[in-house]
């Protein structure tokens, strides 16, 4: 805890600001975050109105929720309608709409098994509970959250509980920064890498954005100094025309990362395309299950597709996920769209950008 409150410290926050100030020299950055808790973090701590005017700060698809495509919740809505069938998901996942506006809220509401779980191996009790039903847990989430999925899979296994599954639409970060660095229109100069998904992944998984982009990557801590640092690394990267990708979270993260959970996610995972909100379909960038474990994969075991559905109309989460705007550049920003009556998915979770801007800016 001490330890923590030492990276609050103002003295040294003003004395990173002032660094930051020298690096950039007049010069602007543009950087994006892509970590929800990095998001909430910018803006809770005040950060966001401290920095230079001339850093503009993005956030990208870091937000698990925010990045789940509609096609995924209809297929949500699609097993709330089934005989037999219980739903475990993560609160969060509750309010995100789909096609129609209509989420597994709505689908609760009206008689569909859908239980709310602080840990996946809570669906584990469900399941032994309810012998005669499939417990189905919506897998979603980045590298940080699947290794304790695979750890569920792995435990479901030696408990031989033979009624539970995994509907895995966890996604992959790296193959999502090498998409939006490809496109001729997005403007990130910089990126501040999550914390949490780089304690797993370390540091190599992101070492094409610096060899490839020529961007800077700094995986950075959540309190305002760790940010504050990464950002004085960045400009001073992009000063010097050095980019490279570099670890100022050594406390929490290891440049090799975690082996042991990449392991675990290796016995049961295998990389597959997979649907981002807004962005669509990226090669290789999500985790199905491996086919020796079809009988724990939901997809397989009920037969399951990812049905062609159209975009939210009005919303633009892909925009603001892909750092083309911010999110009061959106139309429906604050008037249709709040947290209270969320249009997309951006507004629903609190480490959605959206919902950050709504919560902590000035409008
Ligand atoms: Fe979508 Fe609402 Fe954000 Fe607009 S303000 S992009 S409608 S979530």
């Amino acid at each position: 805890m001490q330890l923590e409150t030492a990276f609050q410290n103002p003295q040294l926050c003003h004395s990173l600001l002032d660094r930051l100030n020298r690096a950039l020299d007049g010069r602007t950055m543009r950087f994006m975050e892509v970590c929800g808790t990095h998001t909430v973090a910018i803006f809770q701590s005040g950060l966001r109105s401290l920095l230079p005017k001339s850093v503009t700060h993005l956030s990208g698809p870091g937000c698990p929720v925010c990045v789940t495509h509609d096609a995924e919740v209809a297929a949500f809505l699609e097993l709330a309608g089934r005989d037999r069938v219980i739903i475990a998901t993560f609160g969060d996942l509750l309010r995100v709409p789909g096609p129609g506006g209509l989420s597994l809220k709505h689908a609760q509401a009206q008689g569909a098994r859908v239980e709310i779980v602080y840990s996946p191996l809570d669906a584990l009790t469900l399941a032994a509970a309810n012998p005669g039903d499939t417990v189905v847990f919506l897998g979603i989430g980045f590298e940080t959250t699947a290794p304790t999925v695979a750890a569920t899979l792995l435990t479901a296994q030696q408990r031989g509980l033979n009624n539970f599954c995994v509907l895995s639409l966890h996604k992959l970060v790296p193959p999502a920064l090498r998409i939006l660095l490809e496109d001729s229109q997005c403007g990130v100069e910089a990126f501040l890498l999550p914390g949490h998904v780089s304690t797993i992944l370390g540091l190599e998984p992101y070492a094409f954005l610096a060899r490839d982009f020529h961007v800077p990557g700094i995986v950075g801590g959540f309190q305002p100094a760790d940010i504050l640092l990464a950002l004085c690394l960045m400009a001073e990267q992009m000063r010097d025309g050095k980019p490279d990708v570099v670890n100022a979270y050594p406390r929490a993260v290891d440049d090799t990362g975690n082996p042991r959970a990449r392991a675990l996610l290796e016995q049961f995972f295998q990389p597959a395309d997979a649907l981002w909100r807004g962005i669509g379909r990226i090669p290789q960038s999500g985790l199905a299950l491996r086919p020796e474990y079809e009988s724990m994969d939901a997809m397989k075991r009920l037969d399951l597709t990812l049905p062609d559905v159209p975009p939210l109309p009005g919303c633009r989460c892909g925009d603001v996920l892909k750092g083309r705007i911010t999110p009061p550049d959106c139309p429906l920003f604050g008037k249709r769209c709040t947290p209270a009556n969320p249009v997309g998915p951006c507004m629903v979770s609190t480490e959605g950008s959206c919902a950050a801007y709504f919560k902590y800016s000035e409008r």
